[in-house]
């Protein structure tokens, strides 16, 4: 599938519940959702038929791989390394979401949003343990150190997303410090440290048809 160039604000609206996907405004009276919270479309604000559990699966799916900012071919793989791995597939295929690079600067609160995380990645601003990667899926493991290497530009940038995000909870298994722009991968996330509700059971029934 080709990549999404619409509005990220529907795709809030056709889940049905804000995902933030753009960063500080989804924060603010501009968000699209809360002045609109039905489908987009024609006939979005009238029609809203009980789902199939087909639906139910599907929409959770797409929830989480529109959450992440993947295309269906990666997600699929993710799903796919999941069920080869040992463990419960759903809580390892949500480890590794968590473990991409572009969501860790994400939850470090150095961006407001991932889209925002995955520019600073590509840009070559991130290193880890002392090698520059600009590889947004790029995995990291426990212990890694991260940090922010500005070029002429963007310090100004992630200073101001640092204050937007004040509010964040930076999850535990990350240890930050913003001051200095680095980080610390105390252990690997868990299924708990997934920082929105997803039922990934629902997921799994899919790929398993
Ligand atoms: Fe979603 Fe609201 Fe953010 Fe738009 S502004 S992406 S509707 S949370």
């Amino acid at each position: 599938m080709g990549k999404y160039i619409g509005s990220s604000c529907r795709l809030c609206r056709r889940e049905g519940e804000k995902l933030f996907l753009k960063g500080s405004r989804c924060t603010t009276h501009r968000c699209a959702f809360d002045r609109r919270a039905y489908a987009p479309g024609e006939h979005g604000a009238g029609r809203r038929s009980k789902l199939s559990n087909y639906g139910l699966q599907l929409r959770e799916k797409q929830k989480v791989k529109r959450t992440y900012g993947l295309y269906e071919k990666q997600f699929r793989n993710y799903f796919a390394k999941a069920a080869r791995g040992k463990g419960v597939t759903g809580e390892v295929l949500l480890q590794f979401l968590e473990r991409r690079l572009d969501n860790v600067i994400y939850r470090l609160g150095f961006c407001t949003s991932r889209r925002q995380a995955r520019q600073l990645v590509n840009h070559g601003f991130v290193f880890v343990n002392d090698h520059r990667v600009n590889i947004p899926s790029f995995l990291i493991k426990q212990n890694d150190e991260i940090f922010i290497q500005f070029k002429k530009k963007g310090k100004q940038n992630v200073d101001d997303n640092i204050k937007t995000t004040q509010d964040r909870a930076v999850p535990e298994w990350l240890e930050v410090d913003q001051a200095h722009y680095k980080a610390k991968v105390k252990r690997l996330p868990e299924r708990e440290d997934v920082g929105f509700p997803v039922n990934e059971q629902l997921i799994v029934e899919l790929y398993s048809r």
